[in-house]
């Protein structure tokens, strides 16, 4: 089963992948994870990719293609597995096709941009000692201060609502047309996303399994 999780920032595409990756027993192949251990490794391509997110653009098609076309030769690819992050734009898609891979389905996960705001708005982590919390769904025993350390909580760069519809923006530019690709090769299957982490899981098995 080769399939592709689709869906803009916090629409928990990350956690939807991993349960259906450990119930179909094949990986997730995250493009953000392996950048972040490229960039950890202090690789070529980790030093492209660093300078490319310091400078707000995306790495280039041709990187983000090559970095995938190595992962998905490796053995545990074999009996298929689930793309999350790209690919991202239609020549990346179109780079997949190349590859001589013909993906199943692509699960589009939908969420309103306004509760997306709302979920990502709304985390708080420590900066002292790391905690993570979220206004309405874990808020902290503390307030505003880390039940944990006691630290006054703060809003990632990345949480803020500038930052997050930015980035809403970028995804809508760059999916749309990405959306449409798939939709006309009959592979695209729309998913509720702004419900519980267990329905949403249900309805992705459902569409995977018929
Ligand atoms: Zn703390």
């Amino acid at each position: 089963m080769k399939l592709i999780f689709f869906g803009p920032p916090g629409a928990g595409k990350g956690t939807q992948a991993a349960m259906l990756s450990e119930a179909l027993g094949i990986p997730t192949v995250s493009t953000g994870n392996m950048i972040r251990e490229e960039i950890a490794a202090g690789t070529e391509l980790g030093l492209k990719a660093q300078q490319a997110i310091n400078a707000g653009e995306l790495l280039a098609d041709e990187i983000v293609i090559g970095m995938i076309k190595t992962r998905l030769a490796k053995p545990d690819c074999a009996g298929g597995f689930i793309l999350d992050g790209f690919p991202r734009t239609v020549a990346q898609a179109e780079g997949l096709c190349g590859m001589g891979i013909d993906v199943d389905k692509v699960i589009d996960i939908v969420v309103p941009d306004e509760a997306l705001v709302r979920r990502l708005g709304g985390r708080r982590v420590c900066l002292k000692c790391g905690a993570t919390y979220h206004l309405e769904n874990n808020p902290s025993p503390a307030g505003d201060r880390c039940g944990r350390c006691g630290e006054p909580l703060s809003v990632r760069k990345d949480d803020s609502e500038a930052v997050i519809r930015s980035r809403l923006e970028v995804f809508h530019m760059q999916t749309e047309p990405l959306e449409a690709y798939y939709r006309e090769k009959g592979i695209l299957f729309s998913v509720d996303g702004d419900s519980d982490i267990g329905s949403i899981a249900e309805e992705i098995a459902r569409i995977v399994r018929d």
